[in-house]
């Protein structure tokens, strides 16, 4: 701190404070509109004329260039929640922007900026205490992770092919283990329909040498079959006698090293190689039959290994025999890739994504990592809460009943807090055409009548019930949404100057 906040400055707020807030609220309101299942995408355009159609709040904020440090805050934060939680990233940056706003409005009553962050903070543990504990619901059924998949669907370029894609993704992920092990390969052509998921690996590498396009074996191995390099890399100190003998000796090393992959393995097989392989070894193992893929890449190298149950051996000699697979070669846009597919069963999940041009199928890709990331939380965790802001609402409800046990002057924050939680219900009404404040008055009214489960109607307007409609979120991506639009609101109200920094050397 470089100066000392008058009175009068820390009752309305320094203008640092002032400034930060507004930059912050720009930024929400950049994504607001793109929030909820009625939400628009955004446009985005960059000097060169590359363009981005997008409805991630992440993306657009990755994307956009801002340059205020409070916006810059904001931004972060959107960060954050995607890599916590894959998804929630808009309603994360509307929440804040609108605890921001709302302390805006505390300042004018004379709130000093510490107070309303202890009452922020208070309120977001208590927010979160009460999802946890009263608002989550227990789920083991696969019909529940299907919903979870579809609500994070719902508003993006997937929903042309909702059930599809959400069917997919559940079995992806139940597949893999989680959403980390799931592979995800997109080709442009064909339609979101198109997409399935493949039981086994896809290799984004062709043969060394022209071949056949199926074969029904596989060897792998983690080194190379390639005389040593020795002058290129290494000096060593030969004299012209030893030198040939050495040249000699690799390259009948080589030659077993061929011998042994032959023997190991039948006519129509392909050996995968880490490292690089001369261009003699692949001409006679292909004289025998055998085609080969040379410097892959070590995450495929493993994944092969663990789809066939075969070991990654250390050099030829090691190899005891070959797996059965089937190994297709297919052409996709003018590259070619390796479809290796296994009978038995594997662990192994790739994700193939059709779409018709490479912009929609970025979007697809956003989506579906959203999708996974969701249903491998609630997977995990076996818990959902109801979506469309139900949660929020029903957190806001919680502490307004409670802000008084607090008192002071925080309690106008808890208060505060709770009315900033509702902005996502009413944002989702908004975007779809709907009447904000009737969209929450009405859900207030339904929740203190018991009926806990109702969110905005965004075909009709009004409520309905959401869990009914199968509208449900992960409870930790609501949790840590509130944890985190509380945590940089305190950390931009903190901050009562800005000052410049000497650059990094
Ligand atoms: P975010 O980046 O925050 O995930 P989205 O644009 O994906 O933003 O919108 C997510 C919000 O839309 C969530 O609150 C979710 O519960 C809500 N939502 C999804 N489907 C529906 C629906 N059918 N009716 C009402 N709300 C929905
Ligand atoms: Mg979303």
């Amino acid at each position: 701190m470089v100066k000392n906040m008058t009175e009068k400055d820390s009752a309305k707020g320094g203008k640092a404070q002032i400034h930060n807030i507004r930059a912050a609220k720009t930024v929400a309101e950049t994504v607001k509109t793109t929030l909820g299942p009625m939400g628009m995408d955004k446009m985005m355009v960059d000097g060169g004329g590359n363009v981005i159609v997008t409805n991630d709040g992440a993306t657009i904020l990755r994307e956009l260039d801002v340059s205020h440090p409070g916006g810059k805050m904001i931004a972060e934060v959107a960060r954050t929640q995607e890599s916590l939680c894959y998804d929630g990233t808009t309603s994360t940056v509307v929440l804040s922007g609108q605890l921001l706003g709302n302390s805006e409005m505390l300042f004018e009553k004379g709130l000093h900026p510490n107070v309303i962050c202890r009452g922020y903070h208070e309120a977001a543990q208590m927010a979160v205490k009460y999802l946890v504990n009263e608002v989550a619901q227990d789920s083991d059924d696969r019909d529940r992770l299907v919903h979870v998949a579809k609500t994070a669907i719902t508003g993006k370029t997937l929903e042309t092919a909702l059930d599809a894609v959400a069917e997919l993704c559940v079995s992806a992920v139940e597949k893999a283990g989680d959403a980390e092990s799931v592979k995800v390969v997109s080709f442009p052509g064909g339609s979101l329909e198109d997409s399935y998921l493949y039981n086994g690996v896809i290799v984004n590498k062709d043969f060394v040498l022209e071949g056949d396009n199926d074969y029904q074996s596989m060897l792998l191995i983690n080194t190379g079959l390639e005389t040593e390099k020795a002058e290129d890399n290494v000096q060593v100190q030969l004299d012209a006698k030893s030198y040939q003998s050495f040249k000699g000796a690799s390259k009948a090393d080589l030659v077993a090293s061929a011998k042994h992959i032959v023997d190991a393995m039948p006519k129509g097989g392909v050996v995968f190689v880490r490292d690089g392989v001369s261009d003699m070894v692949c001409s006679y193992l292909k004289k025998n039959g055998i085609m080969v893929v040379r410097r892959m890449p070590e995450s495929s190298m493993r994944a092969l290994g663990r789809m066939s149950g075969l070991d990654i051996v250390q050099v030829p000699e090691e190899i005891e025999g070959a797996a059965d697979v089937s190994i297709t070669r297919e052409r996709k846009n003018d590259i070619w890739y390796l479809f290796v597919g296994s009978e038995q069963e594997n662990e192994e999940a790739t994700l193939v994504l059709h779409g018709a041009t490479s912009h929609t199928l970025e979007e697809v890709e956003r989506g579906f990592d959203d999708a996974l990331g969701v249903v491998s939380l609630v997977m995990k965790s076996g818990q959902f809460v109801v979506g469309g802001g139900n949660a929020y609402v029903r957190m806001a409800t919680h502490l307004r009943q409670h802000a008084a046990s607090v008192g002071g002057r925080a309690q106008m924050a808890i208060e505060s807090f709770a009315d900033a939680l509702e902005v996502i219900p009413a944002t989702i009404a908004e975007n779809a055409g709907h009447d904000p404040l009737d969209t929450i008055l009405a859900m207030r009214h339904e929740i203190l009548q018991g009926r806990v489960s109702v969110g905005p109607d965004v075909t009709e307007g009004g409520v309905r019930d959401l869990l009914a409609d199968g509208v449900i979120e992960p409870v930790a991506l609501v949790r840590q949404a509130v944890l985190s639009a509380g945590e940089v609101t305190n950390a931009i109200l903190r901050i009562d100057d800005i000052v410049a920094r000497r650059p990094t050397q």
